[in-house]
């Protein structure tokens, strides 16, 4: 029996991870949550899996939710009372909790990176849905996990992809650790994208586009920002990223290709010229129980991959023209230091601001790149913990500012509507 903490319970990563929990009750319990706005399904959560911790990112929620769990009938109370916590600290315990042995890293942004330190700190396994943290602070995490005895899995589905396809590598033992040590014989990965929201779309007619139509993803069901992030296939220059620092392969080395199907997952290529690819429908679910049962597998009912169903498995090279968040993720990848932060605190803050409706879906590559321009006087090449912490706030009050004076696409229909 695995005990698990689940941070970010609420969201699509959390949802599916307790879904797992609740189908496999003999391989896993549930021993901490944590949440950020969304109480009433905290609550069910808590009654439901009866953590010993539950975690709120925001203290002024914390009584908001005592007196939720005190309203219930008391047949439907949870047969103990969790520890309740808030704030910082508060998801710093959720993530070090003393029964955990694994941490699934569900917090969407940057907001994840205190808690996935706290977890690695106290030597738990990681289940790392959190790309964010990885890609902002990679100088300051890999040397962490190199101190520590956490083991780093990738819940994300192409970073999961790959290190399946390196457990059948002479190699397998170095995969396991993923601290961003080159991986003896492999030679490229190829990251597959499905094309996100507009892949259908021509350039042009990106102008047209508005909040509904980028977060309508045709392939995955996630959370609102990494689903504008594959509309923008920024979300694939962050695995980008992602990828150098999980198998530490240079950039030349990890390639992006368009899949529309998403059924491969993500390929590499060894040594020897051999591709090895791992196939499976587009569903959240599969890494993220691997996460947890690895280096198990356990049988599932879930529904098996029928490729006559499919029929067709397509690619194509990506459009950087269209989609210039890619380059603008390679180049922040390649100047190393802190240029990722700065890249994905930009990327964060835009987005949230698209999503608000405050610019334009064209607005978000510009902003970036302003933002990653600008860094470049202020550049560090071995930034500490502080130095990330600082290059993310400035970079987000930069996007914001830049809002306020106004942007080109401003007066374009979406926004101005
Ligand atoms: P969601 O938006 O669905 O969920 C985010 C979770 O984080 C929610 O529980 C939310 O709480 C909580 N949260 C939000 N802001 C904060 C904060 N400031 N402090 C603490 N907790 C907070 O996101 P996803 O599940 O889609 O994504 C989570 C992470 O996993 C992201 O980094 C994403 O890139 C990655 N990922 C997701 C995939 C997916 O299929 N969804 C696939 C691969 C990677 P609440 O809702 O209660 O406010």
């Amino acid at each position: 029996m695995k005990a698990i903490s689940v941070l970010g319970s609420t969201g699509s990563i959390g949802t599916q991870t307790l879904q797992i929990a609740e189908e496999f009750p003999d391989q896993f319990r549930v021993v901490a949550l944590t949440a950020g706005r969304n109480l009433s399904l905290l609550v069910q959560q808590i009654q439901r899996h009866q953590p010993e911790l539950v975690a709120l990112a925001d203290p002024a929620l914390l009584p908001v939710l005592k007196q939720h769990l005190e309203d219930l009938p008391a047949d439907q109370r949870p047969a103990k009372a969790p520890e309740l916590v808030a704030g910082p600290s508060g998801l710093n315990a959720a993530a070090s909790w003393d029964t955990a042995d694994l941490v699934v890293t569900g917090i969407v942004g940057c907001a994840g990176l205190l808690p996935t330190l706290a977890a690695i700190r106290a030597g738990k396994d990681l289940a790392l849905a959190n790309k964010e943290t990885l890609i902002a602070a990679g100088p300051v995490v890999l040397p962490e996990l190199k101190k520590s005895s956490s083991r780093l899995l990738p819940a994300d589905s192409e970073h999961s992809a790959i290190f399946q396809c390196l457990q059948g590598t002479p190699w397998a033992e170095n995969a396991r650790l993923s601290t961003g040590v080159p991986t003896p014989g492999l030679r490229r990965i190829q990251l597959t994208a499905s094309g996100g929201a507009f892949r259908d779309w021509e350039a042009a007619d990106l102008e047209k586009a508005t909040v509904a139509d980028a977060t309508r993803h045709p392939n995955w069901s996630m959370g609102r920002k990494i689903t504008v992030d594959s509309a923008t296939l920024m979300n694939k220059g962050l695995e980008v990223i992602e990828a150098h620092y999980l198998f530490g392969l240079d950039y030349d080395h990890i390639e992006i290709v368009i899949h529309p199907q998403s059924i491969i997952h993500s390929m590499i290529e060894l040594a020897d010229s051999s591709v090895l690819a791992q196939l499976g429908w587009p569903d959240m679910k599969l890494p993220i129980l691997y996460c947890l049962s690895w280096p198990s597998r356990l049988e599932t009912p879930w529904r098996r991959l029928d490729l006559t169903e499919v029929g067709q498995l397509t690619f194509r090279g990506p459009d950087t023209a269209k989609y210039p968040c890619m380059e603008l993720a390679y180049a922040a990848g390649r100047a190393g230091g802190t240029m990722p932060a700065v890249l994905n605190a930009a990327n964060e803050e835009a987005v949230a601001q698209f999503l608000d409706e405050r610019i334009h879906f064209l607005d978000i590559p510009d902003l970036i790149e302003t933002a990653c321009e600008r860094h470049k006087a202020d550049f560090m090449d071995q930034p500490q913990l502080e130095d990330v912490l600082s290059v993310d706030q400035w970079a987000r009050q930069a996007v914001r500012e830049a809002v306020q004076r106004g942007t080109r696409r401003m007066t374009l229909p979406a926004v101005a509507a």
